[in-house]
């Protein structure tokens, strides 16, 4: 999940990272009051999840009241990178004397976190990054380990950032550390890390991207999880406890396993279909579970027919074809449902699914079978072609 920069100085903020005060507002009154609150000169901010807004003209700085008006009016409803701005961020301008660079990452590949710090941060980093790579200095983090002081000490000074300042960098990097590593981020960058005119560090821009799957010990983050635009019914499916993902086609899933749910996928692919999405009902899913799948999958107006792909383990047969069922008694069910059920008590729950067979409910035996039928199905229903079996 991705903060906006007043989220993400928050965050920072909350982990002892020094972050200039400030007030989000929605219109150029609001603005307005933020800056008369905060102080001349206050810096204007367009809120959007996108990077280089300085370079569109989306961070102002003024020096009174009219300035400020002026900055809020021509940046909300600017667009920035496809970017509508419905948000500014009104701060206490800092009086810059450096502008530096700093991130927290994760390099899967070294198995290590990556720490990149430059002394020549600012608007134009990536361009100081591909022209002179030697002016960004790059340390490896073990995940054990952690950051060291000593680590930070070699870090500070491949930058050419040791001096009389060095000292304050390396608590302010420590604490930036603690907020990617303990606060489950899975990128903090700080871009421009300035250094005032009076000699202090400030974080003036947050980029923060939390790690979702980390949520759930953080019940504070629902406060970021409401101002994200997201998938309607990827929303929908966190609220029924169901282990979603939308994607684009047409072909709607539902397996239980995140092993078979992908490899449904592929069958799907493979067969010339789109899948409309990922679900996996999880081990030993009762019928209700099953019914709630099939409502969510259905709500989804992109889906032309429903594959269900079932092996049963701990999952039983019957539990699944009764979800099924019930699922039809209880919703309208729009789009055909094509049912594979083997596994554990997988006879009764045929013998179940029989009962109810029509053109809505059908049953094949095997997984290739099943995926081909509800391809057709919803070629048929949307008038495409299904597209190429891939060989
Ligand atoms: P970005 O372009 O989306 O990365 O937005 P930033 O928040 O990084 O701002 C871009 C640039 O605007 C910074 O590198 C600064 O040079 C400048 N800037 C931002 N805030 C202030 C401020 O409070 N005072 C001054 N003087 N410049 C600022
Ligand atoms: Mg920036």
């Amino acid at each position: 999940m991705d903060l906006f920069e007043y989220q993400g100085k928050g965050f920072l903020g909350s982990f002892g990272v020094p972050v200039p005060a400030g007030k989000v507002a929605t219109d150029a009154d609001e603005a307005v009051a933020a800056a008369e609150e905060l102080g001349f000169p206050a810096a204007v901010k367009a809120q959007v999840r996108v990077g280089g807004r300085g370079k569109a003209g989306g961070v102002r700085v003024a020096a009174d009241a009219g300035e400020a008006r002026a900055a809020a009016e021509a940046i909300l409803g600017m667009d920035i990178s496809g970017h509508l701005v419905e948000r500014v961020w009104v701060e206490a301008a800092a009086e810059i004397a450096a502008e530096h660079y700093v991130s927290f990452t994760l390099d899967r590949a070294a198995r290590a976190h990556l720490g990149l710090l430059s002394a020549r941060g600012g608007v134009d980093i990536e361009a100081v990054a591909a022209e002179d790579p030697g002016a960004v200095a790059r340390l490896h983090i073990d995940p054990v380990e952690g950051l060291t002081t000593d680590g930070c000490r070699g870090w500070i000074a491949a930058a050419g950032l040791s001096g009389p300042g060095a000292r304050d960098l390396i608590e302010l990097l420590g604490r930036l550390w603690v907020a990617y590593s303990e606060g489950d981020a899975e990128l903090v960058e700080v871009n421009p890390l300035v250094v005032t005119a009076a000699g202090s560090l400030v974080a003036l821009d947050a980029k923060v991207t939390l790690d979702d799957s980390a949520a759930y010990r953080h019940p504070d983050w629902d406060r970021y999880a409401a101002t994200q635009e997201g998938d309607e019914r990827e929303r929908a499916a966190r609220a029924r406890g169901l282990q979603y993902v939308g994607l684009d086609g047409s072909v709607g899933i539902i397996a239980n396993g995140a092993g078979l749910a992908m490899s449904t996928l592929d069958v799907v692919a493979q067969v010339g279909g789109r899948p409309a999405n990922f679900l996996d009902i999880g081990g030993g899913a009762k019928a209700e579970v099953m019914a709630a799948a099939l409502e969510l999958v259905n709500a989804d107006p992109e889906v032309a027919a429903i594959l269900v792909n079932i092996f049963g383990g701990i999952t039983r047969g019957e539990e699944v074809a009764r979800g099924i069922v019930e699922a039809l008694e209880r919703v309208e069910i729009t789009s055909p449902i094509v049912v594979r059920l083997d596994g554990t008590n997988a006879a009764e729950g045929r013998a179940i699914l029989a009962g109810h067979e029509s053109a809505r409910l059908r049953s094949r035996p095997t997984m290739v079978e099943a995926a081909r039928t509800a391809v057709e199905l919803a070629a048929a229903a949307t008038g495409e072609p299904a597209g190429a079996p891939v060989a």
